[in-house]
């Protein structure tokens, strides 16, 4: 079975092809910033200007025609109604000129069960940590639950506001790491973890107030790395605890930081627990998962009847056919 993916929930416009288990194109085009943060609109007009292009480079890099589709899987949601308008649209439209079945996916999970696919784990707790988007997930009871998140902004969207308040460009999460790299002098910053939950906004005023006051730049990306994962990996060891669950997968773009990587692997052994992690291309947002997740819909008998767009949809939401 060949199914084209396409990822349009905020920054990157993707175009993923799979056929069966293998991945034959994984293609992305991302907005990105020198100064300054994403702006929906800016973000749309990205994706409508690039996305013949990915689509064209997707069919030619995996060697085949649109008529060898079939399927046709689009992110529905959580993401940004102006960035997810233009994936739905392309998805639907594509599905009625060739006439192939079409069949729309919650991103987050996407995150998850490629993880699952590509590493042969089973029943994985997901730190899923990506721009908008900060939530410990795992199967329980049914569906897949958040059993932790972010109280007010994602950890990227965090990393991104700093970045850019020391006046770099978006995406700043790769920015603040290699400056991190410079530094091993810790600064106390404010730690925010209530129950299962994580916050950010109280350490974002602390660290405005710091640079004011014209703190290290270096040390503060240092310092504020070891907090915010400790925060994440202090929820993920409680949700594989609580759950006893014994696997561990990482997902979103802010997965690729080899600290957070080293972190959760030092955990993971403690526990005894396995520690998975994949490339980076199916870290961040991608569109290779996008078709795994449509696939595996697809072939449990899902189908989707209404495919508009769904900006709020939550993880907890979904109906699971697959398991
Ligand atoms: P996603 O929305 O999942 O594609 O993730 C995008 C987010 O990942 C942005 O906020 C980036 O700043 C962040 N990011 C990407 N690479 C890294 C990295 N090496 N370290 C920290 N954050 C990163
Ligand atoms: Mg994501």
């Amino acid at each position: 079975m060949i199914v084209l993916g396409i990822e349009s929930t905020a920054h990157t416009f993707g175009v993923g092809i799979i056929k069966d288990k293998e991945v034959l194109a994984n293609v992305k085009d991302s907005y990105t910033t020198e100064e300054g943060g994403m702006i929906p609109f800016k973000a749309q007009e990205h994706h409508v200007k690039v996305c013949d292009e990915v689509i064209k480079n997707a069919l030619e890099t995996a060697g085949i025609n649109m008529k060898d589709v079939d399927l046709i899987s689009f992110s529905q949601g959580p993401g940004m109604g102006h960035t997810l308008r233009v994936g739905a649209m392309t998805a639907r439209t594509l599905s009625i000129v060739n006439d192939i079945p079409l069949i729309g996916v919650n991103h987050c999970i996407a995150h998850l069960t490629i993880g699952e696919e590509l590493t042969g784990a089973k029943d994985t707790v997901l730190l899923y940590v990506s721009g908008a988007n900060t939530q410990v997930i795992a199967y329980e009871g049914g569906k897949y639950r958040i059993f932790g998140e972010t109280l007010d902004m994602g950890i990227g969207n965090f990393l991104d506001s700093f970045a850019r308040n020391m006046g770099l460009g978006f995406p700043g999460g790769p920015k603040v790491a290699a400056l991190a790299e410079k530094s091993k002098n810790y600064i106390e910053l404010p730690y925010t973890v209530k129950g299962m939950d994580v916050g950010f906004g109280g350490l974002m005023t602390n660290l405005k107030d710091k640079l004011k006051k014209g703190f290290d730049k270096k040390d503060l990306c240092y310092s504020v790395q070891e907090t915010v994962f400790s925060m994440m990996v202090e929820v993920a060891e409680r949700a594989l605890a609580h759950t006893g669950k014994k696997e561990l997968l990482l997902g979103g773009g802010v997965a690729c930081n080899t600290r957070l990587q080293e972190m959760c692997k030092q955990m993971c052994e403690a526990r005894g627990c396995k520690f998975f992690i994949i490339e980076n291309q199916y870290l961040v947002d991608n569109a290779a998962m996008i078709a795994v997740q449509g696939k595996v819909e697809y072939e449990s008998g899902k189908r989707t009847t209404d495919s508009t767009i769904r900006p709020y949809e939550r993880t907890d939401d979904i109906e699971i056919t697959w398991k």
